[in-house]
């Protein structure tokens, strides 16, 4: 079992709520669940042909409990997560033990379901798309968050989806493949150049930024961390910046853009919304409604240095069993 490094654990204290220090810190350690969501993009698995009948209306209830029962018969017990339930998705989760038998099954290669963290899927239901919206998704593999908003969109509108990294951009397209999405178009190319390739284009980004991944540590897995230091904040932190920009400049007015990430640091969560709001105080900061009991509002100091108010309309999910660490920004570019 390898430790935190100490920079981090004294940063962490600084800013976690006193009242989920505890949790927090056993977040690194405990064993999690596992959360997955089923395909609402009509995948049959038998020949995995996407259906008629489903095309436009979402999966089929018979599907639903067809998965179900076939990960019944592995020995998965699954518990449905029912705040999902609104947004017209099937989610359950499994414990740890059974992850493993999760992840080998049928279902989950022919893609007619797919693991995700209940933290992942907050960022595409927040930024709703239309089914008539022309998305960016600006840092988008290995695709789960594409997949997610192509769901909501239910295949129809447009989706751009960006990444740079070819290893990455090549998984990307094979899990869009795999679970039937066919409203997306993937480029592979830096996102920090988007904004000025396709100025004030599109009606929803979302920013799902290349981070340390602080949430991502687990003590026993020492390579987890072993990336980390805080050259390496600093280093996405410049990135992050960048990449913001470049959205916001792609950005329709009357446009919505999520930003968010998978690491604590503020210097690559509200201090990069800080900086925006800097460089564009014309940038509404909505406020966010999220059915998770461990949010709390994003940070509005820092190190001693007064940030903007409006962050506190950001949000920042603590981890626990159920839930990863993640930080999430709603912004509207007003028309
Ligand atoms: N949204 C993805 C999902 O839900 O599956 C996860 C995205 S991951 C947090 C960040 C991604 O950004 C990585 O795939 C990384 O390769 C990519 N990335 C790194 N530098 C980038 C850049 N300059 N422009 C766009 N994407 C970049």
């Amino acid at each position: 079992m390898t430790a935190l490094p100490a920079d981090f654990l004294a940063r962490l204290e600084l800013i976690c709520p006193p009242d989920l220090w505890d949790s927090t810190l056993a977040s690194f350690s405990m064993a999690k669940q596992t959360a997955f969501r089923l395909n609402g993009l009509g995948l049959t698995g038998e020949g995995v042909e996407r259906t008629e009948s489903v095309e436009k209306s979402g999966k089929s209830s018979k599907e639903s409990e067809q998965v179900v029962s076939e990960l019944k018969a592995l020995g998965v017990t699954v518990h449905p997560v029912d705040w999902c339930q609104p947004y017209g998705i099937d989610v359950y989760q499994v414990c740890a033990e059974h992850r493993e038998r999760l992840t080998h099954s049928a279902a989950a290669s022919d893609g007619r379901l797919y693991i995700q963290s209940l933290s992942s899927m907050l960022a595409p239901l927040l930024l709703a798309p239309k089914q008539t919206d022309w998305v960016l998704d600006l840092a988008a593999a290995p695709g789960g968050k594409t997949i997610l908003l192509a769901e909501l969109m239910r295949n129809e509108g447009k989706i751009s989806a960006v990444e740079p990294v070819k290893s990455r951009f090549f998984r990307l397209q094979a899990n869009l493949e795999r679970m039937g999405v066919s409203n997306t178009r993937c480029y592979l190319k830096d996102g920090r150049a988007i904004g000025s390739l396709k100025p004030v284009s599109f009606d929803r980004i979302l920013l799902d930024a290349p981070c340390s991944s602080e949430s991502r540590f687990r003590l026993d897995q020492p390579e987890s961390l072993s990336h980390w230091s805080l050259a390496k904040v600093a280093e996405c932190a410049r990135k992050q910046k960048r990449l913001i920009k470049s959205a916001w400049e792609a950005l329709k007015p009357g446009g919505r853009l999520v930003y968010c990430t998978c690491s604590f640091a503020p210097e690559e969560n509200e201090l990069i919304v800080h900086w925006l709001l800097r460089q564009h105080p014309e940038a509404h900061v909505l406020p966010i409604v999220a059915p998770v009991e461990r949010i709390r509002p994003g940070l509005t100091s820092c190190q001693g240095k007064a940030l903007s108010a409006e962050l506190s309309k950001t949000l920042r999910v603590w981890p626990d069993t159920d839930w990863d660490g993640f930080y999430l920004a709603l912004l509207e570019k007003p028309l």
